[in-house]
């Protein structure tokens, strides 16, 4: 998970993709970088900045924009998938994007599944790798590419690369944002000013007054040159194919004000937690939980517009019991031990004691990975003084790890191995601590969501393309 915006014809290119990337910051908080591109009398120029942390604190301050010249610019929020986490600073720069090679630029969200065998081929072939990102394969492949333009050289390396790429690139004269052939991560296009803009979400438009136009489509190249829009389907989504957008932009990573296709991720995320209500309902639960002195507690942010839509459903009380402290980023705490990993999520999160205290708790998350959230925040609210804390998932339990850009193989996954939601609940509910626990079904997450097809790997196994470098 990363995000991407491009923009081009506009005077403060710059600018605008660093508000751009604002609004995308909760796709990545490592790094932030941006590549602009001016032309002059003097030539054509491209200019560059990369950074650790977070997009207010490095690319958006006016010193580095006002570096930035020109009408057009690339940018990237960095949460690392592929090439080294955590590392020395020099090497967090190193791996930030874009990528800027021979007056191409590139940034990625997505992971390539063949970029290993790939990578073999190209040093073979002599190519000098300066990251260890996958997305610089693309660039290589599109560098020693033989078509006569680029636009045609970037379609050959677009036939060698499997996985997941929402990809936007800008060269001396074009800027070009391509979706993968199943349309794994999201793109869009729009208007900005009266240049033309590409983001991972809508939300990046808002934030300049743009307009959204369309989705890039799965398989699809837009081209924007001489402020011209040109579409190119060079993998065709077909019903023997359909697309596959990854499930899990809907339930944890977009922003609910953000929409994908006709949908607005609040409202999928709020059916979610409608549906989870609904199966307590039919459960006909014995635990006596909906009386007057239950509360339904949403973990912060995530869990919100499922906590609302559970409450509403099941006709109990919201309660914001949890506080949500918004400038503990922690992004570079690396603990040392159990006892500081555990405070860690005291940074983020506080229960509200007045508000918990002799109640009966329903706690409402959109997932669960570790169960490490889950633990903490139980254990928590429990010493608030409730008398009861009952944990629902607005989502099916995680079984499997993510090769297509999301980082859910964090650690061990709590749910991998289980056999159905029975045993998942009793995993999660002796991991967490809490009185019940009760995933969503597969089914009904699905149903919730509205999609005709997507990607599911990470709670199924079914994964959308070969997983080469793995099987090799
Ligand atoms: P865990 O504590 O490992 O069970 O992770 C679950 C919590 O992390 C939930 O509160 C989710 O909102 C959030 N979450 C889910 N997936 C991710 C991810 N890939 N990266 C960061 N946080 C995540």
């Amino acid at each position: 998970m990363c995000g991407i915006a491009g923009i081009c014809y506009s005077k403060d290119a710059a600018i605008l993709i660093a508000r751009m990337l604002h609004a995308l910051q909760h796709r990545g908080q490592e790094a932030a970088g941006a590549v602009s591109r001016e032309i002059s009398k003097n030539g054509i120029h491209f200019y560059e900045h990369r950074a650790p942390g977070l997009v207010g604190d490095t690319l958006a301050r006016e010193e580095v924009t006002r570096q930035l010249h020109g009408d057009a610019a690339l940018g990237h929020v960095r949460y690392s998938t592929a090439g080294p986490k955590h590392t020395a600073h020099a090497s967090q720069v190193a791996d930030a994007q874009p990528l800027l090679r021979e007056g191409v630029a590139l940034v990625h969200n997505g992971n390539l599944t063949n970029h290993l065998i790939l990578r073999k081929e190209l040093e073979g072939q002599g190519a000098r790798f300066q990251t260890k990102v996958d997305s610089e394969v693309i660039l290589k492949l599109i560098g020693r590419g033989e078509a006569d333009t680029l636009t045609n050289r970037v379609c050959d390396a677009l036939t060698r690369i499997e996985g997941a790429f929402a990809l936007i690139i800008l060269s001396k004269k074009k800027l070009i944002g391509i979706r993968d052939p199943l349309g794994i991560r999201p793109l869009v296009l729009g208007r900005v000013g009266d240049g033309y803009a590409f983001a991972s979400e809508t939300c990046a438009f808002d934030i300049v007054r743009g307009e959204v136009v369309d989705e890039v489509a799965p398989g699809e190249m837009v081209v924007i040159e001489d402020n011209e829009v040109r579409r190119i389907n060079y993998a065709s989504v077909t019903p023997e194919r359909p697309s596959r957008p990854c499930i899990f932009e809907y339930i944890y990573f977009s922003r609910p004000d953000s929409e994908w296709g006709d949908k607005n991720m609040y409202l999928a995320r709020s059916r979610l937690g409608k549906q989870l209500a609904r199966e307590e309902i039919a459960r006909g639960t014995d635990l006596d939980l909906f009386g007057d002195d239950t509360i339904v507690v949403p973990v912060l942010d995530s869990g919100l517009p499922a906590a609302i839509g559970y409450a509403h459903q099941a006709h109990l009380r919201f309660s914001p019991a949890l506080v949500r402290n918004h400038y503990a980023v922690g992004r570079s705490f690396i603990e040392p031990t159990q006892f500081l990993r555990d405070l860690k999520v005291l940074l983020k999160h506080n229960a509200n004691k007045a508000l918990v205290r002799g109640m009966r708790v329903i706690l409402i998350d959109d997932s669960a990975v570790r169960g490490t959230t889950s633990r903490l925040i139980v254990e928590m609210i429990r010493s608030a003084g409730a008398r009861e804390v009952h944990l629902r998932i607005a989502s099916a339990p995680i079984t499997h790890a993510c090769f297509h850009g999301i980082d859910t193989n964090r650690g061990e996954l709590l749910a991998a191995g289980c056999e159905d939601l029975e045993e998942a609940n009793e995993r999660l509910r002796k991991a967490s601590g809490a009185d019940s626990v009760a995933y969503l079904s597969h089914a009904n997450m699905v149903r919730a969501v509205r999609c005709s097809s997507q990607c599911d790997a990470c709670f199924s196994g079914d994964y959308p393309t070969p997983l080469t470098d793995l099987q090799t």
